[in-house]
């Protein structure tokens, strides 16, 4: 039978060596650059270069693409175990070049890209020379992408694209973005848009602002506000067929909310290190924190919460390597997204109640942290909406029941129960008439 909660040896190994290397060397990093994703930075580079070479060495890059990608291939279930150590840092998805979204970008562009777009965007951005941007919600309308109004229309051997885009994060330092647009207005809603590969600096991109995020300490912001107008590309440039604009978005979008879960439970176990730590060593009245019963509720309560996360995401992680097919188990990730941001925020809040106003402080990351966890429920669809699909999913193959009352209720089991065992009961009642009473 396999059931099984134990990692082989081998892999364990590994991971062992990832998370030395991420608190030995990775963490530090994270206290003295601006944004792991700016390849244009010089002192970004100098510090993430050299230990993206390491993470080479050790044949640990860009683990979750295919062999001909120059990955490992790692299944998802591998790829969770080593996501939850680099999900305690900034930079570590960046040092092991498997970061959203680039991560997903070049899923699609692996897909549907041709032999130009992925000698030109594809192999620099698996060799982590360049990042790229997914464009796709707009200011009007991010959680129903039905009511986008970005346009692409063919002219010639041209599309042109016009129209606004909202929280493109990373347009600021990124050579290329992946873009949707309306090119079949006539068409049923989830076949009217399409997908576009589009260099950054084409004329005609304009970065209306740079929107910054509570929480994200940058001098400028990265979630870019840009507006497409008159935009030419090549009619190559389209990815995928006309129409087919969210069946690719869903090439990256499964994989992406799974990653970022996984990177996740690396977080909210980092806060909730740091929290047992200062329990047990900071003393009031003649006691430890730990000591407490109140704090002991908020150790145990985190504790409990980021196991039963932390098995919800492997087993989503197993069930995507099980079918093959994110599609599959889109209830299952639609669970994960929906229960990330609740995990990190209760932790993160816990942490810093723990930490008295240390924790509160600029001095520690959890309020950082707290915040993150809004942009979890937002990125790559907001919670409310991952709910509604996954009851959705949960109730399509349960059938109605018909009458006043469900067939359930306690007289009709007692009614249908007399009936499948009446002879029995009957011989038995012969047997010793007042035998029940
Ligand atoms: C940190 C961060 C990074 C992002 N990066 C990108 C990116 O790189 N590229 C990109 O294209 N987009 C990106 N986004 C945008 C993200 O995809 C959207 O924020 C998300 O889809 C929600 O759209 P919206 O912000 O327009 O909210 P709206 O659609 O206006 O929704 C607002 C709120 O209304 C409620 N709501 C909406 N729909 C429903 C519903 N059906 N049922 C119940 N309640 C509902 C929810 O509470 C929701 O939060 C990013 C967002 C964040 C926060």
């Amino acid at each position: 039978m396999a059931w099984d909660f134990e990692t082989d040896p081998e892999v364990q190994r590994e991971l062992d060596w990832v998370e030395e290397f991420v608190r030995d060397e990775v963490e530090p990093v994270d206290q003295v650059i601006e944004h792991a994703w700016n390849t244009r930075d010089p002192r970004r580079n100098a510090l993430i270069k050299p230990l993206q070479e390491r993470v080479r060495e050790r044949e640990l890059w860009a683990c979750h693409l295919g062999p001909e990608l120059g990955g490992k291939g790692y299944g998802q279930l591998r790829l969770a175990l080593l996501n939850e150590k680099l999900g305690r840092t900034h930079s570590g998805p960046v040092v092991f070049g498997c970061q959203a979204p680039d991560s997903g970008n070049a899923e699609i562009l692996a897909h549907y890209g041709s032999d130009f777009q992925k000698k030109t965007y594809l192999e620099p951005l698996i060799e982590g020379d360049i990042v790229s941007s997914f464009s796709m919600t707009e200011p009007h309308g991010g959680s129903d992408p039905t009511g986008f109004r970005t346009t692409a229309v063919l002219d010639g051997d041209s599309w042109v694209i016009n129209g606004e885009k909202w929280f493109s994060s990373h347009a600021l330092f990124a050579e290329f973005l992946i873009v949707m647009a309306v090119t079949e207005p006539d068409a049923a809603p989830h076949e009217r848009m399409s997908m576009f590969v589009v260099p950054a600096d084409a004329p005609g991109v304009e970065r209306v602002r740079d929107v910054s995020v509570w929480g994200h300490e940058e001098p400028v912001g990265t979630h870019q506000y840009l507006r497409y107008t008159d935009v030419r590309v090549p009619a190559e440039n389209l990815l995928g067929r006309r129409g087919e604009g969210f069946a690719v978005a869903q090439t990256r979008l499964g994989g992406g909310r799974i990653h970022h879960a996984m990177r996740t439970v690396g977080l909210v176990q980092r806060a909730f290190e740091l929290m047992k730590r200062r329990a047990v060593s900071r003393t009031t009245k003649g006691a430890r924190l730990a000591d407490k019963q109140l704090v002991q509720e908020m150790i145990a309560d985190s504790w409990i919460q980021i196991e039963q996360f932390r098995l919800l995401v492997l087993r989503t992680a197993w069930k995507i390597d099980k079918h093959d097919d994110y599609r599959a188990v889109r209830a299952d990730i639609a669970a994960v997204k929906a229960a990330m941001p609740k995990v990190l925020l209760d932790v993160s809040s816990r942490a810093i109640q723990i930490h008295g106003s240390l924790g509160i402080s600029k001095e520690l990351p959890f309020g950082k942290w707290v915040m993150e966890s809004f942009h979890m429920g937002l990125a790559d669809g907001a919670t409310e909406v991952h709910k509604t699909n996954l009851a959705k999913a949960l109730v399509r193959s349960t059938t109605p029941d018909d009458g006043l009352f469900p067939p359930y209720i306690g007289p009709e089991l007692t009614r249908e129960a007399l009936g499948r065992y009446s002879e029995l009961l009957a011989e038995a009642d012969e047997v010793d008439p007042g035998g029940a009473a």
